[in-house]
């Protein structure tokens, strides 16, 4: 597993998901309906650093 500069990996309460939008995904999402993200990263919110990302396969279980 990965982590960022600091130690924290994608289980730390410190880190935090920032999934990324398509247009038509946040077209959706602005009439209520849940859309998969395109991209989702890990973000650490002590070093702000973004270290790991979902694959491709963990993205379809997203939700
Ligand atoms: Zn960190």
């Amino acid at each position: 597993m990965r982590k960022c500069p600091c130690g924290h990996d994608r289980r730390s309460p410190e880190v935090q998901e920032v999934p990324e939008y398509s247009l038509w995904s946040m077209f959706l999402i602005s009439f209520g309906i849940s859309a998969t993200p395109t991209k989702v990263e890990f973000e650490c919110t002590k070093c702000w650093k973004k270290f790991d990302s979902l694959s491709p396969e963990e993205l379809k279980t997203y939700s």
